[in-house]
């Protein structure tokens, strides 16, 4: 899973250079310009799923008749698809809406809305706190969203946070946002039933359910029809996928659904998060394995590597278990294999001892790039419940930069590993510093520099990575 977007906005910025910042840190909505009488503005927050649910939200209301907007001053309507996860990410939403009522009091028709973890987490709670806010939409109560807009349009305000246990959205055909045109994000499942004590995402986004194993195979080939390269398979758990039809004849899990988007077309990279440790098979390895277009990288977060912790925080596995499978991702794909991690630092009760196992876990895996994160209490959640938030925020912090500066020394050791060999990257478009250089991914998602020559967006170019830094390689294209 990408990481969970810090917006540190700057309290003395104008609300005008706030957004701008927003546009650089979120993502924010392209300009359709397909000549549909309304504007729609969206921020996402957190994580790619939330990314793909915008893209999914752009859909419904564009057959309603609005456009998308990059630009807030012109929208009619502004949604902020939110995110729960740290208490930091909620604040970020609320500072924020304190700069959109700039823009709603120079047009005050502007409908302001709320959709995603938060709306779910805060219900219609956040209509009392926040009065700017209009609409307050679940993350399963998008398909309502026409019948809510016209709510608002006749002067009232609009909720709808019910959650289901069907809603796959599977039908809705999403409207790419910000895509480079080369790679693409497709939600194969919803929610999650895993109930990690920390975590706020069962009660935002409820019950798992897997899409239709089909309407995911015709997104991905109107993808590669459309000159996509590259497709990413989203979920909180995929190694738990499952879907079956109807009346029981078909059933497919991860490792099929994986093969069945991997044979589409070898030119077509597939990769895909989260992985589950407890639920990660041989057999998604071994299909990793035999297709070279899958990407020999997993997202596998062991978030402690402490048994005692990682019991409290329900995560079903234990420290033995987690490194028996990272034993069998290099039995199985080689050293080559990308692997990274989410970790949480100073959880409830962790000690100094237990934050050792963390950091001597990641000297075993060498991880190739950790989300981190210091744990941040959620209402509502079991630890919130049953445990006590007991680690001082500095202890947290400290135990962080430890974690950081490991990571850090991990990064570097396995990047130096892949200095002075040849690397297949997909060209995602210009390098942030020059538009001399262009940048993109090898197989295990790292990102690759190199002089431009004749390539561009969308090209397979080989090349010969002669320097590298924590978290770049460079290297020359190679004819
Ligand atoms: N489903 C994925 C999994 O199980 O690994 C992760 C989904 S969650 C959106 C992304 C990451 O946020 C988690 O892996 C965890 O490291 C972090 N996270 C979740 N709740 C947290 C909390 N209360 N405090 C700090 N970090 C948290
Ligand atoms: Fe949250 Fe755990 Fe589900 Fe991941 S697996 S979304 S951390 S409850």
């Amino acid at each position: 899973m990408d990481p969970i977007i810090d917006l540190d906005f700057i309290d003395n910025r104008t609300p005008e250079q706030a957004t701008a910042a927003a546009s650089c840190d979120t993502k924010v909505t392209a300009e359709t310009n397909t000549g549909k009488s309304r504007k729609l503005y969206i921020e996402s927050y957190g994580c790619q799923m939330n990314f793909s649910d915008s893209e999914i939200v752009s859909s419904i209301m564009f057959e309603q008749g609005f456009d998308t907007t990059a630009h807030i001053e012109q929208a009619d309507v502004v949604f902020l698809n939110t995110c729960s996860i740290r208490e930091k990410a909620e604040t970020t939403v609320r500072n924020r809406l304190g700069q959109i009522n700039y823009f709603k009091k120079k047009k005050p028709e502007m409908v302001i809305g709320i959709l995603g973890c938060m709306a779910e987490r805060l219900k219609k709670s956040l209509l009392e706190e926040e009065k700017i806010v209009d609409l307050v939409v679940g993350p399963d109560a998008y398909r309502d969203l026409p019948n809510l807009i016209s709510e608002v349009d006749g002067g009232q305000k609009a909720v709808n946070v019910l959650l289901s246990r069907e809603e796959t959205y599977a039908d809705i055909n999403p409207i790419r946002l910000n895509s480079n045109g080369v790679s693409a994000f497709i939600s194969i499942m919803r929610g999650c039933d895993n109930m990690c004590s920390f975590c706020v995402v069962p009660f935002t986004r409820g019950r798992e359910r897997s899409r239709d194993a089909h309407s995911i195979v015709r997104e991905a080939e109107a993808l590669v029809a459309q000159g996509y390269k590259e497709v990413t398979l989203l979920g909180q758990n995929v190694d738990s996928y499952k879907w079956a039809s109807e009346d029981g004849t078909e059933s497919v899990n991860f490792a099929q659904l994986l093969e069945m988007v991997a044979k589409l077309s070898p030119n077509m990279r597939v990769r895909f998060s989260t992985s589950h440790p407890k639920d990660i098979t041989d057999e998604v390895l071994y299909t990793m394995k035999k297709y070279d277009n899958i990407c020999k990288y997993i997202h596998l977060p062991a978030q402690s590597g402490n048994s005692r912790v990682l019991e409290l925080m329900n995560r079903t596995y234990d420290r033995a278990w987690y490194l028996n499978r990272v034993d069998a991702i290099r039995a199985i794909l080689g050293e080559d294999c990308g692997i990274s991690s989410d970790m949480i630092a100073g959880f409830c009760s962790e000690t100094e001892e237990e934050h050792q196992d963390t950091l001597s876990l990641m000297d075993y895996v060498q991880y190739d790039y950790s989300y981190m994160f210091f744990y941040s209490e959620r209402p509502g959640t079991l630890a919130a419940r049953k445990l006590e938030d007991d680690v001082p925020l500095e202890v947290k912090k400290r135990r962080l930069a430890e974690i950081i500066e490991k990571q850090r020394e991990c990064s570097l050791n396995r990047n130096k590993r892949d200095v002075g060999r040849m690397h297949r990257v997909l060209v995602e478009g210009f390098s942030k510093k020059s538009d001399q250089q262009l940048s993109g991914r090898n197989d295990q998602n790292k990102v690759v520099i190199f002089d431009k020559k004749h390539y561009k967006k969308g090209d397979y170019v080989n090349v010969f990575v002669n320097d590298c830094s924590v978290g770049t390689l460079f290297g020359e294209a190679v004819d």
